[in-house]
């Protein structure tokens, strides 16, 4: 398969992490919100993490599913991620909010940022569209 217009990702690498992060949603814990999200990243190396909302009664504590993600990633040992997918039932796809774009600008290596939502709509960005000059201390 070739590469999508612009990315590195090929279609079927796409497609399964769209899959990954549609069963991640599965596990959402959003019983303030109704949304629930999911998200898949891909990994230096292949492999797939997942992660998905996890709300609370004190609404800030709330995190998001690619935040989840990104985190469980680092946390099983993977310092660089390729690309992550983002998905919710509802349309539209979601973009990620500000705090999660501050923490997905650390590991990324050329990363795209796919949102797709239960309609079929997908969207991909590079990531550095969505969070140009960005606050970093190195
Ligand atoms: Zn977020």
């Amino acid at each position: 398969m070739g590469q999508l217009g612009g990315i590195g990702l090929n279609r079927e690498t796409m497609d399964q992490l769209i899959a990954a992060a549609k069963a991640a949603s599965e596990a959402a814990y959003a019983p303030y919100s109704g949304y629930r999200v999911g998200a898949a990243v891909l990994v230096a190396g292949g492999a797939v993490v997942t992660g998905c909302n996890v709300e609370n009664a004190s609404y800030g504590l709330t995190i998001c599913a690619e935040r989840a993600a990104i985190f469980a990633a680092r946390c099983a040992g993977h310092a660089v991620w390729e690309a992550v997918a983002i998905y919710a039932p509802q349309p539209p796809a979601p973009l990620p909010c500000g705090a999660c774009r501050q923490v997905m600008a650390e590991g990324g290596n050329e990363p795209e940022v796919i949102v797709a939502a239960s309609d079929g709509s997908v969207r991909i960005f590079h990531f550095d569209d969505l969070l140009p000059n960005r606050f970093m201390l190195t």
